[in-house]
């Protein structure tokens, strides 16, 4: 399988996060995202479309941003010039906040790692070592530490989620 078809496979059984549960906030921007993301499926997005919201990747609940990643990360995958902010969002994602950020929001931070199950780790893994390959990342360790941070997640729970 090449990375696409490893991002679709791991992908395939996430249940949509729900109407109501894309983003929490309510001030007109993420409204007006959480409208265009509203009943679709990771399936049905285009790059232009992503690439207008890519800010989602920061703002989804953990849920939005587990169901609605693949889309970003296959339309992004070898697209890296024209993909924006895209691949950058996704690695800090996976990046643990900084030490001097409060507990709890640490604890919440962490969950958003957690809660992918195995192959979907692989396949971010997969992913970011495109990226970190393409020679458009910027300089750092970012990629490096957002791959090691998904490593050494704790299992997730439920891996179907
Ligand atoms: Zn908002």
């Amino acid at each position: 399988m090449n990375v696409r078809q490893t991002i679709e496979s791991a992908f395939e059984n996430v249940g949509y996060p729900g109407d109501v549960n894309i983003i929490k906030c309510s001030c007109p921007i993420c409204r007006h995202i959480v409208d265009d993301f509203r009943g679709t499926t990771w399936r049905n997005q285009n790059l232009e479309a992503l690439r207008k919201h890519q800010i989602a990747i920061s703002l989804f609940t953990h849920e939005a941003f587990q169901y609605f990643l693949p889309a970003f990360m296959i339309h992004s995958l070898g697209a890296w010039g024209d993909t924006y902010l895209i691949p950058f969002l996704i690695t800090k994602q996976f990046l643990p906040l900084r030490p001097a950020e409060n507990a709890a929001r640490q604890a919440h931070h962490a969950k958003r790692t957690a809660l992918f199950s195995s192959p979907q780790r692989s396949s971010i893994i997969a992913y970011l070592r495109e990226y970190a390959a393409s020679g458009t990342a910027p300089v750092g360790d970012d990629i490096a530490c957002a791959i090691a941070n998904i490593e050494n997640a704790p299992p997730a729970k439920s891996p179907q989620r």
